[in-house]
């Protein structure tokens, strides 16, 4: 860098220290194991390991599996679990006790969300849904639509509230809006009160993905009366790899929605072991079959990282730590390419920057301790999960993209061939 770039550099250290001084009571290292010097801006993929997490493992395996065995589904609470659990996320949520049941992955979670709608809104057969989604949500919203003779139609949830109307003009009126309330790829920030609202003025249903805002922002289901969400619990609330999914269906819609996957867990008297499906009442009809305990241990412990800090307070930490590494980027990367939007009130929990060769960029960071990842065809995704990183981590990121660049170290041959996942 240059002598005046070093003035630029010197002057966002200053202000990194400021902020972070501003901002030290919601600093929660503390709470999580990171290796020690890691940046790690990947916690939206894989979210860090909490501590307490190991002990909460060792205790299901050594003691409740190891000694007490099948006991335990009375003893230790394992058979409740998936509503407990389910409990302890809601008020991440904004949602009251006994919406949110946890279990099986968020594909599963989502296929049930849409065959739930076709049981509320019989009448009704377009889903409406943002092309940019995330594949397996587009893939789960094909699958369903086959099976139930819908058709799926494209629009961004900025468009949703024309689209509505317009379906509805043409005698093809939406039964639900099925979306995310966070771009995977660009960080965008829809409006899930704004757009839930005009889908309750069509006469439809809103379904939420909340793989990307949960535990990172203010979702606000039971205020804004969504009607049901999914979504995955190992990114921002770090339940660890492959912990279980939650589907949140409000009080409201409970009694009416049907559930494709009926299984014994959901049984109204699962060890009366009738041959006949009765669902049983509330939330736990959306349960499955028997639940991952080793990873509903770990999250459940996991979810100890967010005691005593509500989420806005959180969201007050992202919403600068994403500032200011924008900024940073926009300062000391001539040329950067910030997609992610401005406003913060636009802004999830990340910054994505389009590159040509995106994806070396994220290898040749990584190799000097910043760990984002690339999503294709041409985004740096950095994840910012505001309870463990600091406005320091930020500068080091923005430096670290500069440094890859000034080098050309993203186009280092061993950066640039693909790992299997990216
Ligand atoms: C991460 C993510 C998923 C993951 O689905 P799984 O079934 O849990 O693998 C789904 N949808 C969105 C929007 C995601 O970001």
């Amino acid at each position: 860098m240059g002598a005046l770039d070093d003035d630029v550099a010197v002057t966002f250290e200053t202000r990194a220290r400021e902020l972070d001084r501003l901002h030290a009571a919601t600093d929660l290292r503390d709470r999580f194991e990171l290796p020690a010097g890691l940046v790690y801006l990947d916690g939206n993929s894989l979210g860090a390991l909490p501590r307490g997490v190991r002990a909460a493992v060792a205790d299901m395996v050594g003691l409740q599996w190891g000694t007490d065995l099948v006991s335990s589904w009375n003893d230790h609470g394992w058979w409740e679990a998936p509503l407990r659990v389910g409990d302890a996320i809601a008020p991440l949520l904004g949602a009251g006790p006994g919406q949110v049941v946890v279990g099986d992955s968020t594909t599963v979670r989502l296929h049930q969300a849409l065959h739930a709608v076709a049981s509320l809104r019989q009448d009704r057969r377009v889903l409406l849904t943002d092309a940019a989604s995330f594949p397996t949500d587009l893939y789960v919203a094909a699958g369903v639509a086959e099976q139930l003779g819908w058709s799926v139609v494209t629009a961004t949830p900025d468009e949703a509230p024309a689209a509505l109307a317009r379906l509805a003009a043409e005698g093809r009126p939406v039964a639900a809006v099925a979306y995310s309330q966070v771009d995977y790829r660009t960080g965008r920030l829809w409006d899930l009160p704004g757009v839930t609202a005009a889908a309750h003025r069509a006469g439809a249903l809103a379904v939420w993905d909340l793989c990307h805002s949960a535990g990172a922002l203010e979702v606000g289901l039971d205020e804004h009366q969504v009607d049901l969400a999914v979504g995955c619990t190992y990114k921002f609330l770090n339940g660890g790899p492959g912990s279980p999914a939650y589907l949140y269906v409000a009080h409201r819609h409970q009694r009416e929605a049907a559930n494709v996957l009926p299984g014994w867990h959901g049984h109204a008297r699962p060890f009366s072991m009738e041959p006949r499906y009765e669902a049983a009442a509330g939330v736990a009809r959306f349960r499955v079959g028997t639940p991952p305990m080793l990873s509903m241990a770990a999250l459940e412990a996991a979810l100890s990282a967010f005691g005593g800090i509500d989420v806005a307070t959180v969201r007050r930490r992202s919403l600068s730590l994403t500032r200011f590494l924008r900024d940073a980027l926009e300062a000391l990367v001539p040329g950067v390419e910030v997609v992610t939007p401005q406003n913060d009130a636009r802004r999830g929990s990340q910054v994505s920057v389009r590159h040509p060769q995106a994806y070396g960029v994220v290898r040749a960071m990584a190799a000097r301790g910043v760990v984002g990842d690339f999503r294709s065809p041409d985004v740096v995704r950095l994840g910012v999960a505001a309870p463990y990183l600091t406005h320091t981590d930020m500068l080091t990121a923005a430096r670290t993209f500069r440094q890859v660049l000034d080098g050309s170290e993203q186009l280092d041959p061993s950066y640039t061939s693909r790992a299997q996942v990216t």
